[in-house]
């Protein structure tokens, strides 16, 4: 069975001027929705805090959550936990021309606002760019020593040709 597309929609059109508050729950199901997402485990809540003024709208979102990364030294799936703010105005027009970072243009025909795109670039940002456990005991030594093992193995390869060449020279001085 699909499961049920997760959607972070702010229906303004029957919003009164002023603040309103949203709470947004998503797990990996949202990331499915996107094609060649890099994040796929991962559990978030967004709080957003939508302001509806006459011409525009006024967006603050807190993201906190958690993604399951692999650690950079042992490739172990570990948890990491992120959190961040982001802020986003919207504006009414015909085409996204002004369009920024901040700033999103939409048709004055909507009556609903989708932050599934922002959301999902927001929480690209919050990828820290090295994850690894916090002390190396913490890491899976097993794979720390098949590593090495590969690692050390390649860099004798890389050497063999010279000592290929230094045998070879051996051999005619003898
Ligand atoms: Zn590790």
């Amino acid at each position: 069975m699909k499961k049920e597309k997760q959607q972070l929609i702010i229906p303004f059109i029957g919003l009164n001027e002023g603040i309103h508050q949203f709470e947004f729950e998503i797990d990996s199901t949202f990331f499915e929705q996107f094609d060649y997402s890099i994040i796929k485990n991962a559990d978030f809540v967004i709080k957003v805090d939508f302001e509806k003024k006459k011409t525009l709208f006024k967006v603050f979102l807190y993201l906190e959550g958690s993604i399951v990364m692999n650690c950079d030294r042992c490739l172990d799936a570990m948890t990491t936990k992120v959190k961040g703010e982001e802020k986003l105005i919207i504006k009414f027009g015909e085409t996204s021309f002004n369009e920024t970072d901040e700033i999103k243009v939409i048709s004055p025909a909507e009556y609903e606002l989708d932050l599934a795109n922002e959301v999902y670039e927001y929480i690209h940002l919050l990828l820290p760019s090295k994850v690894e456990h916090e002390k190396i005991e913490d890491c899976n030594a097993k794979m720390i020593e098949q590593l090495e093992k590969l690692t050390t193995k390649q860099e004798s390869t890389e050497l063999d040709p010279r000592w290929a060449a230094l045998s070879k020279f051996k051999d005619k001085s003898e």
